[in-house]
């Protein structure tokens, strides 16, 4: 059973379906001293169970400045509107995933499958390129284009003092047409994660892989599994 607990110094675990509603991804929160960084926000308009987890790390969501968003997927931005709207975050996502959010697409961010309505959320920092550094309160974070689940899926790197960690999401895909998934798009992504200096693997469903020879075959796995090797 999980709990709310600190992964790396700075770093925690506040949502997941174990830990805050079962249709939420792993919710991942960094602490950036005067600010926070949150790393998606679960499926839900209720972020009361995530905020609450926030508090037993006996940090404030009120200090929340940015909502990263890996994917416009529902399980990972049904609270991004609710964290915003709430807290003043900036949301930061990818150029390619941003319109599906602000539009509240119900297919493209799998909504429909969920029986869910999403609330659009505005995208205050459109990220595009393959690559960039984004700073957050006394940290910063290094964001790669890691495209494939999704078109404009993005992978999150940070230094701690207990080591490197990658926060990759959907690692394990599904690829379906209707979120626009490239499977050989993706496999080159998985490629480029496993070539980065990471020692922890925070994946978006399946949680925390260490060490880092245990992570990069958790995400070998995958590629051979599709036929890439
Ligand atoms: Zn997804
Ligand atoms: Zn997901």
């Amino acid at each position: 059973m999980q709990k709310p607990s600190e992964i790396l110094p700075g770093v925690y675990l506040v949502g997941s379906s174990e830990i805050s509603n079962p249709g939420d991804c792993m919710v991942y929160l960094v602490d950036c001293k005067s600010e926070l960084a949150l790393i998606d926000a679960g499926v839900s308009v209720d972020i009361n169970k995530i905020c609450k987890n926030i508090k037993t790390a006996d940090l404030n969501p009120e200090d929340i400045s940015t909502l990263f968003i890996t994917h416009s997927h529902i399980d990972h931005v049904g609270g991004a509107a609710s964290f915003r709207e709430k807290y003043g975050c900036k949301t930061v996502a990818h150029e390619l995933d941003s319109e599906v959010l602000e539009k509240a697409d119900p297919k493209l961010t799998g909504a429909v499958w969920y029986s869910q309505i999403l609330i659009p959320c505005k995208v205050d920092v459109k990220l595009s390129g393959s690559e960039g550094k984004f700073p957050v309160g006394n940290k910063t974070l290094r964001w790669f284009h890691t495209p494939g689940h999704t078109p404009g899926s993005i992978s999150i790197l940070l230094s701690t003092s207990g080591g490197n960690i990658l926060f990759a999401q959907d690692v394990h895909g599904p690829f379906m047409s209707e979120f626009r998934s490239n499977i050989s798009e993706w496999a080159e992504s998985m490629k480029k994660l496993v070539s980065l200096d990471f020692d922890v693997l925070a994946e978006g469903h399946f949680g925390i892989y260490r060490p880092r020879e245990r992570a990069v075959e958790y995400i070998r796995s995958y590629l051979a599994q599709y036929g890439y090797t």
